[in-house]
């Protein structure tokens, strides 16, 4: 999905749940959309969105970031660095994708793939509990920390 089509289709959540993509919060989406892969946190947001537009504010972005974590647009999300990082969701997604966290260099992995369908079967099942979500976060060293 491109950046235009995905500006459009948050542009439309947005207007539905009652806010407007003012040109700050279409900014912040915008970095967000140019950083899909990284996970940044809202200061490394304000960071780039001031580059494009120096009057806004960290409280602006603030405000925008949880609004867009509450229509489920981005996920919050927390490594080991106790930091709040903002990762988009992926188009059409049912659960937060999982991510692989190198205890050697820090560098974040992404699965794309919902490997938690029978885990997800047993709790509802075993423990009578309704499943929404899941986050899943495996530790360990990655491909590059090994071959040193
Ligand atoms: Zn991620
Ligand atoms: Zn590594």
């Amino acid at each position: 999905m491109d950046t235009i089509t995905t500006m459009k289709k948050v542009k439309q959540q947005l207007h539905e749940a009652g806010f407007k993509l003012t040109p700050q919060r279409e900014a912040t989406l915008l970095v967000l959309l140019e950083n899909e892969k990284d996970h940044l946190s809202a200061e490394e947001v304000f960071f780039f969105v001031k580059r494009k537009s120096p009057e806004i504010g960290l409280a602006t972005v603030y405000r925008t970031l949880e609004i867009l974590t509450e229509l489920h647009v981005v996920d919050k999300v927390n490594f080991n660095d106790g930091v709040s990082r903002y990762d988009l969701r992926k188009e059409g997604a049912q659960h937060f994708h999982h991510h692989l966290l190198c205890i050697e260099c820090g560098n974040i992995e992404e699965i794309e793939e919902d490997l938690l369908g029978d885990v997800e079967e047993i709790v509802e099942s075993k423990y009578h509990f309704i499943v929404k979500d899941h986050r899943l976060t495996f530790h360990g060293i990655c491909q590059n920390c090994q071959k040193k």
